[in-house]
């Protein structure tokens, strides 16, 4: 069997283990593997490629370890690699990650079976089983031929396809690709970001964790030399809240895989969502949280909620978070339990606050930028609604209030795009897939699967057996996967659950 792994980044590294393990435990097994993915990504993907160390994980090194038998695996190797950063409650710098995450890797990437082609992938074509081009549902099981970036289709026909693309484009809200001055994707942050004037007014659009990367890489890269202070330009108040220390004493939760199954038994597949927030809020009393007060107290972002959040200690705060980064793990399974109409709900009534508390910031980053907006280096514009390039030169900033300020230089950090329509624009596969309708649409625009096997869910061919998408595009399949870990142990299972089904 011809398997093609089209990106190697933490989701394609899960397939990958997954394959060999399997290989390893089966020595008779006969497969080949092809990897395509660009070099300078190969093995660690977008987040943790080489760029500067000021780019921190947002969790405890604690809590990455790749080997789930060795929880303290990622604290164990920065010990030897990297000793200055091996404390479990340490964020470390995420291109040392992706060095770990090679690392992890390195033996599995030496197997017989693996061709790496460095290459990325923009077309892919539906074959019947004798190899004829098919447009239309003949409910078979499809093989697949894939085009690379070279405009060459490549001859290998694979009876499996793990697409593990990572994450959708950056958004252009404001039409802005392709003017001067404006940085669309400020990845790597050193070679952006890394030949700016600083004579120039630099602004940076959003106040997200990429928001974060930028300004601290910029103020640390052009100290002394900056003419003007670097604003954040946003809609509303700028924060998520402060991560607070790691909490070692004991915290009740309700949730575990037994828990969902017993649920799950007990409502023929479906879970509520009144059970499930009747369960939380219940553990939230027998913790001692009062979830009103703390949303009253650092629900807003604002920057006095902030350094009240870096400067103090909150119990119930730092209970909250540290419980919404435990629940993580169980957040999919949870979310399409549910029934649809009260998904429907979940969204609409509790996710923005749910995720506002669950996406911390770390407390080192936001104090750099208290502290460098007590210095006058930072300044805060909100109540954004629109950016026009300027007549002159640079680009007009208007506000809800009828006022417009100028930046020469403005950086994108806005979110991503991941309504398949619009983001076809910006990633030829993705554009491809839509046209050919190989992917179609969730209603919230992103690439719908099955749940749980990670099978493509298509309008025109049904649902593919062996066509499989993983990361930021099934964000509303696989909820909760802005996570690492989530992504790597993803990718492993369906892939077990696809050895299965050819076992059957
Ligand atoms: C800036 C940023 C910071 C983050 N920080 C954290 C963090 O601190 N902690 C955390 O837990 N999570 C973090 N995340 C969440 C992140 O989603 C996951 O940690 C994880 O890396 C996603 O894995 P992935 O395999 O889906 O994507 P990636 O790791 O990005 O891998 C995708 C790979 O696919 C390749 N690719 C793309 N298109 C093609 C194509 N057409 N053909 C071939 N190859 C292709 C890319 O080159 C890349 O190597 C961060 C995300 C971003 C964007």
């Amino acid at each position: 069997m011809h398997i093609a792994i089209v990106g190697l980044g933490t989701s394609g590294n899960g397939v990958l283990k997954a394959f060999l393990d399997y290989k390893q435990a089966h020595p008779n097994t006969d497969f080949t593997i092809h990897i395509y993915d660009i070099a300078n990504h190969l093995g660690h993907g977008f987040p943790y490629q080489e760029d500067t160390h000021s780019l921190i994980m947002n969790s405890y090194a604690r809590n990455i370890s790749l080997d789930p038998e060795n929880p303290n695996g990622f604290v164990e190797w920065l010990t030897v690699h990297y000793p200055e950063h091996a404390d479990p409650n340490h964020y470390v710098p995420r291109p040392i990650f992706g060095q770990y995450m090679k690392d992890f890797m390195k033996d599995y990437m030496k197997d017989d079976s693996i061709t790496v082609i460095n290459q990325l992938v923009q077309d892919i074509r539906v074959l019947d089983k004798a190899g004829y081009e098919q447009g239309e549902n003949k409910q078979a099981t499809y093989q697949f031929q894939l085009q690379t970036a070279d405009d060459i289709w490549q001859d290998t026909v694979y009876q499996a396809v793990f697409l593990n693309i990572g994450h959708p484009p950056y958004a252009d809200h404001y039409h802005l690709r392709g003017h001067h001055g404006y940085i669309h994707n400020p990845y790597p942050v050193s070679e952006t970001l890394g030949q700016l004037n600083p004579e120039d007014k630099i602004g940076i659009i959003g106040s997200g964790l990429t928001a974060l990367d930028a300004m601290r890489y910029l103020q640390n890269k052009y100290e002394g030399q900056l003419a003007h202070s670097i604003s954040f330009y946003t809609r509303s108040t700028p924060f998520k809240t402060a991560r607070q220390d790691y909490y070692d004493g004991p915290i009740h939760m309700t949730f575990s895989y037994e828990w969902i199954d017993e649920m799950s038994a007990k409502g023929n597949g479906y879970i509520s969502l009144e059970t499930i927030l009747k369960a939380f809020f219940a553990d939230m009393k027998a913790n001692d949280v009062d979830v009103k007060a703390v949303i009253d107290r650092f629900g807003l972002g604002s920057l006095s909620e902030i350094r009240h959040e870096v400067m103090g200690y909150d119990r119930e705060l730092q209970i909250i978070q540290q419980y919404a980064s435990t629940i993580t793990k169980y957040l999919p399974h949870l979310y399409m339990k549910m029934p649809g109409l009260d998904r429907e709900k979940y969204i609409h009534e509790y996710m923005d606050t749910f995720e506002y508390f669950r996406n911390q910031m770390t407390k080192e980053a936001l104090l750099d930028i208290l502290n460098w907006y007590d210095e006058g280096r930072i300044t805060f514009k909100d109540q954004l609604v629109d950016i026009k390039p300027s007549s002159q030169s640079g680009f007009d900033i208007y506000y809800k209030n009828g006022a417009v300020s100028h930046a020469d230089i403005l950086i994108n950090a806005a979110g991503m795009e991941s309504n398949l329509f619009r983001a076809s624009d910006q990633d030829i596969l993705i554009r491809n897939l839509v046209n050919r309708e190989i992917i179609s649409p969730t209603p919230y625009g992103d690439v719908l699967i099955s749940w749980p096997q990670g099978q493509s869910m298509s309008r025109r061919f049904g649902t593919f057996d062996n066509l499989f998408f993983t990361g930021r595009w099934i964000k509303n399949t696989l909820y909760g996967n802005n996570n690492a870990l989530m992504n790597f142990t993803f990718g492993q299972d369906i892939v077990k659950q696809f050895l299965d089904r050819q076992q059957q």
